[in-house]
């Protein structure tokens, strides 16, 4: 079978790049490869929305089965690559059925990083990525009162704060001192673990898993030497890029399948987006790979309009977002907590910009329960000059002026 364009993945970026390819070519066959038995769905609201009534299971499909059918798409759904042979401009599947491409996109994401300690292969033991990793959560349910939630990033977040607000006890616990240790400034951080703890969820800090001990329930020990007695575990530790189609296919891999600015890899004619892809960030200079939502829909689009022939490079600044319980946070560029921050709150910890700087350069802005000034952080972004504590105060009050009085 001959494909003008072949996607692999069916995540976000995958979907998007069927929009991006029909932008510059309306008729080109497209045919995409999903391992799930999904058509591309949402990613967001499994750990947010869905828990918390604010989505329900039937808006999470990306598009309806109209949008495929009018844009000739042919899904294959359970359907793993499992090889490509570049010189032949060919894709294997799982089932041993060859397609050809005209281009390819690997869209193939990433998949949750594993504990690596004894008895971690429990079946308590879980991670939290698919939209069958919620409706087990979902599902399972009435049959635990306990969860020991390990990792305080994203998922540890959010997941922690679902899974409370489903009325069950919850342990965090995670290796640093405070949670979104690699984004939060140290005194927010710590602000937003007391946050949760007021919340009823259990929070510790400094701690992670050496042993999980089967005893009816399932007994994690602590590289402090305490004992967390659980009926379930949900560990979000991180992510690992599935790279392994490329590297087969001799494509050059550094910290993800590397790209350049209109989505290419080493190959011309294979191109890799979303969470799988080192790409070149052009407003912060600065190769990088960016595990989310927005980025995976942009990226995608962009990599299929240059499959297609558009020419255009990526330049989009891709926002990310998340919530806390009531505490909802927009972030745009490099919100790196190893470099200076300047918080100008409106009032403090509950409303405000955080500003990341190099040298006085902003780099990356956290907008903290302030809405609609993404475009207005790109911009200062984008500018890229050095700003004194004045001026950068000066801005941010303009930007995000005062609540008035009531
Ligand atoms: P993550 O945000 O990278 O956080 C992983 C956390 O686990 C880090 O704080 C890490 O600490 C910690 N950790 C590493 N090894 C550990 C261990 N052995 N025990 C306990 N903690 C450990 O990844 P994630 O939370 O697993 O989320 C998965 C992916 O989904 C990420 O790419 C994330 O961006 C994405 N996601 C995004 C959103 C959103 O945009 N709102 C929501 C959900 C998921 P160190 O930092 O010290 O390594």
């Amino acid at each position: 079978m001959k494909y003008e364009y072949v996607i692999v993945g069916g995540g976000h970026a995958g979907a998007a790049a069927i929009e991006g390819i029909r932008a510059h070519d309306p008729s080109g066959s497209i045919l995409l490869l999903a391992r799930e038995n999904h058509p591309p769905y949402q990613r967001p609201p499994l750990s947010r929305g869905l828990w918390f009534g604010k989505s329900t299971r039937d808006q999470l499909p990306i598009h309806d089965e109209a949008f495929y059918r009018e844009r000739k798409v042919e899904l294959g759904l359970r359907r793993e690559a499992v090889e490509i042979d570049p010189e032949h401009r060919c894709v294997w599947d799982d089932r041993g059925v060859t397609y050809d491409y005209g281009k390819l996109l690997l869209a193939t994401g990433a998949r949750p990083r594993r504990l690596a300690v004894e008895g971690a292969e429990s079946e308590s033991v879980h991670y939290y990525r698919s939209l069958e990793d919620y409706l087990f959560f979902e599902s399972y349910l009435p049959r635990f009162q306990h969860a020991l939630v390990l990792g305080a990033g994203f998922i540890g977040m959010e997941m922690a704060a679902a899974l409370r607000h489903a009325g069950k006890e919850v342990t965090l616990l995670y290796p640093d001192e405070y949670p979104l240790r690699r984004i939060l400034p140290r005194e927010l951080g710590l602000f937003v673990a007391d946050y949760y703890r007021e919340r009823g969820v259990e929070t510790v800090s400094g701690e992670g898993v050496v042993r999980f001990e089967e005893r009816g329930e399932l007994i994690a020990h602590t590289t402090g030497g305490n004992e967390v007695t659980t009926q379930i575990v949900l560990a979000g530790i991180g992510v690992e890029p599935s790279t392994e189609l490329a590297e087969a296919a001799g494509l050059e891999v550094g910290n993800g399948i590397e790209v350049d600015e209109y989505a290419r890899t080493s190959d011309p004619y294979i191109y890799a987006a979303g969470d799988v892809a080192e790409f070149p960030y052009l407003a912060l200079d600065r190769r990088m790979r960016i595990e989310h939502w927005d980025h995976a829909i942009q990226h995608g689009k962009a990599a299929g309009a240059n499959m297609a022939g558009a020419n255009q490079p990526y330049t989009t600044m891709p926002f990310f977002y998340s919530d806390l319980f009531d505490l909802g946070w927009e972030a745009v560029g490099d919100v790196d907590a190893s470099f200076d921050t300047h918080a100008v709150w409106k009032e403090e910890h509950r409303e405000g910009v955080i500003l990341y700087l190099s040298e006085d350069v902003v780099r990356g802005a956290l907008l903290w329960n302030v809405w609609d000034r993404v475009d207005w952080a790109r911009q200062l972004i984008r500018e890229g000059k050095p700003m004194t504590t004045a001026e950068r105060e000066k801005v941010v009050a303009e930007a995000v002026p005062a609540s008035p009085e009531p």
